[in-house]
């Protein structure tokens, strides 16, 4: 058993990984043979990560605000506190925050036997972005 206390720092999003300002939490860390790495994401409005995939395949649960999430060549989708995403193993995604809202969610998924956990694409420009819709319509 291995109690860790609420001590450790915020650490801010890396700008090759996020546009925007993005805080995150660690939730459970990956070791040895468990592969489980969670993290709470905490999105300022408008913030988003860069396209990336993940080589088992995410979830993400809502559990604050209001955000966006887009899978490549698909519609950009409104979720809200309660919803959660997956998304398969290398399937090209994005999520974030909406343009006006704050956003956090869990995200949690199997690193790879290497411990990678994502593979990370080019940042979501403004105009992907802005195709979002309107969030009173979600
Ligand atoms: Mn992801």
């Amino acid at each position: 058993m291995q109690v860790t206390r609420n001590k450790i720092a915020t650490t801010a999003g890396p700008s090759e990984w996020f546009t925007g300002t993005v805080y995150i939490d660690a939730v459970a860390m990956p070791s040895g043979d468990a592969r489980l790495s969670a993290s709470s994401v905490h999105f300022t409005p408008g913030a988003r990560t860069a396209w990336h995939t993940h080589p088992n395949g995410q979830t993400i649960f809502v559990t604050e605000g209001v955000g966006l999430a887009q899978r490549r060549n698909g519609p950009i989708e409104v979720i809200r506190p309660g919803d959660r995403v997956f998304f398969d193993p290398g399937e090209d995604h994005w999520h974030g925050a909406a343009p006006t809202r704050f956003m956090t969610h869990l995200a949690m998924l199997d690193v790879d036997e290497k411990g990678k956990s994502a593979t990370w694409g080019e940042h979501v420009s403004d105009a992907e972005y802005a195709a979002a819709p309107a969030i009173e319509e979600g």
